[in-house]
């Protein structure tokens, strides 16, 4: 075991069997640990107490419309990729009470909401989901607007990193300029290293937390052989993403055909029912509700997730501005990836495949994407005819 601390950018090897001491060194300085855990037939993100609480020996299969974990013929302890769940959900919440107020006379006080905020290290975040917390940092975080929930549970945020040792069937990070590899962004960013009977994890150090983190887990300094290894793993990710979109001029290319044709045809297939905006770790749409007592004495605010596929969500007097699947469905693309970035200077989309998993009829954003491009580069029926 190497006694010197390593420093920001430094590569040590943290044996399989001290995983443990990870957890038990993020519960000693306060944290709560979150991560990827087996429920319902899904790899989901919730509290972990151990390394027995993360998927070992389990994968996923994942295509569009179709999600199945499978066991795998080795013990990998993040041998998988994205599930349903996202970080945002912790910094985020899908529900949240704003405040309440109770009656006071003709008059009524306000209670603000004091929530504890717990501290929370997220364990097995990917590459593409850190630049997805980083889109919504853009978002909540905004020094005209910042969201208080949102900032005080991301503030004091500890980020465990895994970079992909393999790509799920939905996956184009490689596409989208954000992934597979972990490059900013995290305390420290492990690579699964398996294999000749050794399994161990190649750690980079992204902060000075990630420093003192490593103070009470063994470990050993990298050889250029780890190192080599590691960027093997996910240079051999990067090779074979199961999507890939071509992101050329996207802005303009979505600007140009807002009256394309196909959003016809995509409307006739969506279902509205917003699978794809709640499982995406970017879009950040909400409701409020407020609701009383039937006293009249107390009253709540609530701030829940809300979806653009939603008729509510754009209702105003008189009736819904997007009443058609086919608006619906063309704001919600022309968002993530033309308009988000007028809005935010970044695009609203890390590829990481969600969307396609999760809608129930397959809907495929890459799909999307290349029916509008290649009929650009195909010859209308009406200039074939001219030539
Ligand atoms: S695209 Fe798919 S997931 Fe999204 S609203 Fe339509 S049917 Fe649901
Ligand atoms: S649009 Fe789809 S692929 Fe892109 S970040 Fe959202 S869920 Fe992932």
């Amino acid at each position: 075991m190497n006694t010197t601390l390593p420093k920001i950018h430094d590569r040590v090897v943290v044996d399989r069997d001290h995983l443990q001491d990870l957890f038990v060194t993020l519960a000693n300085k306060g944290y709560q640990v979150v991560g990827p855990t087996i429920r319902d037939h899904a790899i989901v993100y919730d509290t972990l107490t151990s390394v027995a609480d993360l998927p070992i020996g389990y994968t996923d299969e994942q295509n569009g419309g179709t999600y199945r974990l499978k066991k795998r013929a080795d013990q990998a302890v993040f041998g998988y990729a994205v599930g349903p769940h996202s970080w945002k959900k912790f910094l985020f919440p899908p529900v949240k009470r704003l405040w309440q107020a109770k009656r006071e006379g003709n008059s009524f006080e306000v209670i603000p909401e004091n929530d504890e905020v717990p501290r929370f290290a997220f364990l097995g975040a990917r590459s593409c989901e850190l630049h997805a917390i980083s889109i919504q940092d853009k978002v909540f975080m905004r020094t005209e607007y910042t969201d208080p929930t949102y900032q005080s549970r991301r503030k004091n945020l500890c980020i465990i990193a895994i970079n992909c040792g393999q790509a799920g069937g939905t996956c184009f990070c490689t596409s989208m300029g954000t992934g597979p590899k972990a490059t900013s962004d995290f305390d420290l960013a492990l690579t699964e290293v398996m294999g000749n009977d050794l399994h161990y994890f190649v750690v980079e150090v992204g902060s000075q937390l990630g420093t003192e983190l490593l103070e009470t887990i063994p470990h050993r300094e990298a050889s250029l052989d780890d190192i080599q290894l590691a960027e093997d793993i996910v240079a051999n990710t990067a090779e074979h993403m199961g999507r890939s979109m071509d992101t050329t001029g996207i802005k303009d290319l979505l600007y140009r055909n807002l009256d394309h044709q196909r959003w016809d045809d995509v409307a006739s297939r969506c279902l509205t029912c917003s699978n794809c905006t709640m499982v995406c770790p970017t879009c950040f749409c909400t409701t409020v509700e407020d609701v009383t007592d039937l006293t009249g004495e107390h009253a709540e605010r609530w701030r829940k997730w809300d979806s653009c596929f939603t008729m509510d969500f754009s209702y105003i007097y008189g009736g819904s501005i997007r009443a058609s699947t086919k608006s619906r469905y063309r704001q919600w693309m022309t968002h993530k990836l033309a308009s988000w970035i007028d809005q935010f200077g970044t695009s609203g989309c890390v590829g990481c495949g969600r969307c396609i998993t999760w809608c129930p009829v397959g809907i495929d954003i890459t799909e999307e994407v290349r029916a509008i491009r290649e009929s650009e580069s195909t010859p209308t029926k009406a200039a074939k005819e001219q030539n």
